[in-house]
This record gives structure tokens, C-alpha cells and sequence, in this order.
């Protein structure tokens, strides 16, 4: 696995969550399913999901095979993770709160 690192905290993402299925959707649905696991920034908690194996376990054009794969995949809904083109639901930025400003003196001020 690479070395994966947070650009906020310059520290290496930890493993968190190990043997994931990764389903990756494209705009017909369902295309590709790979092995992944799951890591996390120790410092901020940023959680990423790595895939770990050069190729996938089945694509869409693998009809049998990909049948297969889907079906073990719908058994196990707890270890799936699911990958779309677009952001979907949980689009909640990175920091949701809003910058504080700082307390501003007017300029001018007679305690400098
Ligand atoms: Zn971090």
C-alpha cells in the first residue's frame, strides 16, 4: 500500500477498517468492485478509503463474474462502500463551521 499521508496534519493516515468491498457507480449504475480498506488521520480523523489490489474483483463487462461478485456483495451491506460520479447526501464540507473573524480595532487607535 502506498504511504498516505494528511495534508492538514502531515502525519500517515492509520488503517481503520480492513477488507472493505469498494463498489465504484457509474452513471448506468454498478461498474467496477475492488478490495479496499479504510484509513484514518490520527490527528484530524479524516478518514480516506484505499483500494488494494492492482485490478479489480469484477467489471460490469464480466457479466458472470460480476453477477457473482454482486451477489456476495449484497450479503455483506456492513463492509461495502460505495463510490459515485458525483457527491451524493453527505456533501457537508470539510470544516462546516464558519470562520470566526477576528476582533478588529479601528484603525488609529491611541494604544499603539
Ligand atoms: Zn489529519
Amino acid at each position: 500500500m502506498n504511504n498516505l499521508i494528511c495534508v492538514n496534519c502531515e502525519t500517515q493516515l492509520h488503517p481503520s477498517r480492513m477488507g472493505l468491498i469498494l463498489v465504484l457507480h457509474a452513471d448506468f449504475g454498478p461498474s467496477t468492485v475492488w478490495k479496499a480498506d479504510e484509513l484514518r488521520c490520527p490527528g484530524c480523523g479524516t478518514r480516506i478509503i484505499s483500494t488494494v489490489t492492482l485490478t479489480p474483483l469484477a467489471e460490469y463487462w464480466q457479466q458472470k463474474q460480476f453477477e457473482s461478485v454482486m451477489a456476495t456483495v449484497r450479503k455483506v451491506p456492513h463492509n461495502v462502500v460505495h463510490c459515485y460520479e458525483n457527491p451524493r447526501g453527505n456533501t457537508e464540507p470539510l470544516s462546516s463551521s464558519t470562520p470566526q473573524q477576528e476582533e478588529t480595532k479601528p484603525d488609529g487607535g491611541s494604544d499603539a
